[in-house]
């Protein structure tokens, strides 16, 4: 499930397909409807893995987005998808799942 562009809400429904087949989608917290987008930055191992070195000694967000160029946006993804796999409680919020 995408979150949405605008507002990063996981409140997504499928709205349809776009002419090519892909899924549309339209949030409800914002009501934007967009196309997820499979352009997605390509953030190679070896930077997860200084990611992952960053976050250990507890790197603001910010501050790792300046060491390893990635966009903040991407970073709160990874981080929270890392912290949802892990069952011990980080800082992190994981992401709300009631859908
Ligand atoms: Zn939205």
């Amino acid at each position: 499930m995408p979150t949405c562009p605008r507002c990063q809400s996981d409140k997504v429904i499928r709205n349809g397909t776009i002419h090519n087949g892909k899924p549309k989608w339209a949030c409800k917290e914002c009501r934007r409807q967009f196309v997820e987008n499979p352009a997605k930055p390509r953030i190679s191992e070896d930077t997860k893995g200084q990611i992952d070195k960053l976050l250990l000694e507890r790197l603001s967000l910010a501050g790792i987005v300046r060491v390893t160029g990635v966009s903040a946006r991407w970073l709160q993804d990874y981080v929270n998808r890392k912290y949802a796999q892990t069952p011990r409680q980080a800082e992190v919020p994981a992401q709300k799942n009631d859908a």
